[in-house]
C-alpha cells in the first residue's frame, strides 16, 4: 500500500452553499426569497430586501443598495421541489459525499462541516430525516455497501470500521455515546496529546461496528443523548459542535510476501453550533461566554480551512501564530478545542469541505455565512 499521497496544493479544501426551502412561519409572513443560483457558474447571488418584510428591517436601516454575489465550488438550490435545479438531498450526497468517500478508501482523512444559523438546514443536510437522509446516514450506507463489494472482489483486504460521536460545547468535550444519567450533571472528557497520534480524547467511546444497523444505531443513539442534554441544558444543541467520526482501517494482505499493510482514515461529520452572532442586548453571563465561545471555534475553523486552502495565507497565519506563541504551528489549531482535536483531519493528508447552509430570507445572517464560507474557500 503507498504512502498517503499529497493533495494537489489549493485541492484539498471544497466550499459549497445550500439554501432551504420557506419554513411555514416564512410562508406566513410572506417572506421573499433573497436569493438566487446560477446553475451553469454556481454563483449564488443575495439580492436586496424588499420594503415590507419586517425581518429584513436592519438591512434596510444600513440602506442596503447593493446585491452581492459570491460564487462557489457548488451551489445546491433546495428552495423549490417544483423547480428542475431543486437539489435533493441524494444530489448532495453525490456530488460531495460520495467523492469523499471515494478520499477515504484511498488513505485520507476527510472532514465535511455544515456552517450556518440556527435553522438553516444543517442538521437536515448532516443527519437529515428518516424519509430524507442526510449526509452521514448516506456515507454509512455507502461505506458498507463498499466494503461488502470489495469482499466480493478482494478477499485478501479486510475492513475495521469504529465509530465515535462526540460535542463540544463551551470548550469541553462531551462523549454522545455514553447515556446521560438522569439527575446527573453531564461529565466533559479531557484532552490529552500524544506524540504520534496529535490530539485526542482520552476515555472517548469508539465502537466497532459491522454494519449499516449498527452503525445507524450510535448514531441514533448519539443524537438522542445530545437532544437529551440539551433539553435539559436550555437548547444547548444549536449551541454545541456535533462531531460524528468513523474511523476505517483496511487490512491488505500479501499472499505472496504474507506481509499486512494496513491503511486507516477518518470520516468526520460535523454539524456546526448555529452562527448567528450573539445579540450582545440580550447575552448576559453563561450566555455571553458561550457565544465568545461559539465565536472564537468558528472563526478560527475558518482562519484554518483558509489557510489550508491558500498557501499563502497559511505563510501568513503561521507567522501570527508564531507570534503569539502558538507554538510553532503553521495553522493556528490551538486556538480552540474544535480545531485542535480536529488537525488530524485538516490539512496535510486530508480532505476539506463546507457547506454553508443558508436561510432564503434572512438578509444579515445570510450575508455573513456568505462571507465566512467566502473567506473559507
Ligand atoms: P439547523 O440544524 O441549521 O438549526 P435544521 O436542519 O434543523 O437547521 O433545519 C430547520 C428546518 O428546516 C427543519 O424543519 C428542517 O427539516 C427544514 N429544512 C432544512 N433544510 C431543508 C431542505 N433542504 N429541504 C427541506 N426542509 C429543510
Amino acid at each position: 500500500v503507498p504512502p498517503h499521497a499529497r493533495m494537489e496544493p489549493g485541492g484539498n479544501v471544497k466550499v459549497v452553499v445550500r439554501v432551504r426551502a420557506f419554513l411555514p412561519r416564512e410562508i406566513e409572513r410572506n417572506a421573499e426569497c433573497l436569493i438566487e443560483m446560477d446553475p451553469t457558474t454556481q454563483k449564488t447571488t443575495l439580492k436586496v430586501p424588499n420594503d415590507s418584510d419586517p425581518a429584513n428591517a436592519r438591512a434596510r436601516s444600513r440602506k442596503v443598495v447593493e446585491e452581492k454575489s459570491f460564487t462557489f465550488d457548488r451551489s445546491f438550490w433546495s428552495h423549490d421541489p417544483a423547480d428542475e435545479h431543486y437539489a435533493t438531498q441524494e444530489d448532495v450526497y453525490d456530488s460531495l459525499g460520495e467523492e469523499f468517500l471515494d478520499h477515504n478508501f484511498e488513505g485520507y482523512h476527510t472532514c465535511i462541516f455544515a456552517y450556518g444559523q440556527t435553522g438553516s438546514g444543517k442538521s437536515y443536510s448532516m443527519m437529515g430525516t428518516p424519509e430524507q437522509p442526510g449526509l452521514i446516514p448516506r456515507t454509512c450506507d455507502d461505506l458498507f455497501e463498499r466494503i461488502a463489494a470489495a469482499q466480493e472482489e478482494t478477499p485478501n483486504i479486510s475492513y475495521n470500521v469504529r465509530v465515535s460521536y462526540f460535542e463540544v460545547y463551551n470548550e469541553h468535550v462531551r462523549d454522545l455515546l455514553v447515556p446521560v444519567v438522569p439527575g446527573q450533571p453531564p461529565y466533559y472528557l479531557k484532552i490529552r496529546e500524544s506524540p504520534v497520534e496529535g490530539p485526542y480524547v482520552k476515555d472517548l467511546t469508539e465502537v466497532p461496528v459491522r454494519n449499516i444497523n449498527e452503525i445507524l444505531r450510535y448514531m441514533r443513539a448519539g443524537d438522542g443523548n445530545r437532544t437529551i442534554a440539551s433539553t435539559k441544558m436550555n437548547d444547548t444543541s444549536s449551541r454545541s459542535h456535533a462531531v460524528f467520526t468513523i474511523m476505517l482501517k483496511q487490512i491488505h494482505h500479501d499472499i505472496e510476501t504474507d506481509e499486512t499493510t494496513e491503511r486507516s482514515s477518518r470520516i468526520r461529520l460535523v454539524d456546526l453550533a448555529g452562527s448567528e452572532r450573539a445579540k450582545s442586548t440580550e447575552a448576559t453571563g453563561q450566555r455571553l461566554r458561550e457565544g465568545s465561545n461559539i465565536n472564537k471555534s468558528l472563526t478560527t475553523l475558518g482562519r484554518v480551512i483558509a489557510a489550508l486552502a491558500d498557501p499563502q495565507k497559511k505563510s501568513k497565519s503561521s507567522r501570527g501564530s508564531a507570534a503569539k506563541g502558538g507554538g510553532g504551528g503553521v495553522v493556528p489549531y490551538r486556538d480552540s478545542i474544535l480545531t485542535w482535536l480536529l488537525k488530524d483531519s485538516l490539512g496535510g493528508n486530508s480532505k476539506t469541505a463546507m457547506i454553508a447552509c443558508i436561510a432564503p430570507s434572512d438578509y444579515e445572517e445570510t450575508l455573513s455565512t456568505l462571507r465566512y464560507a467566502d473567506q473559507a474557500k
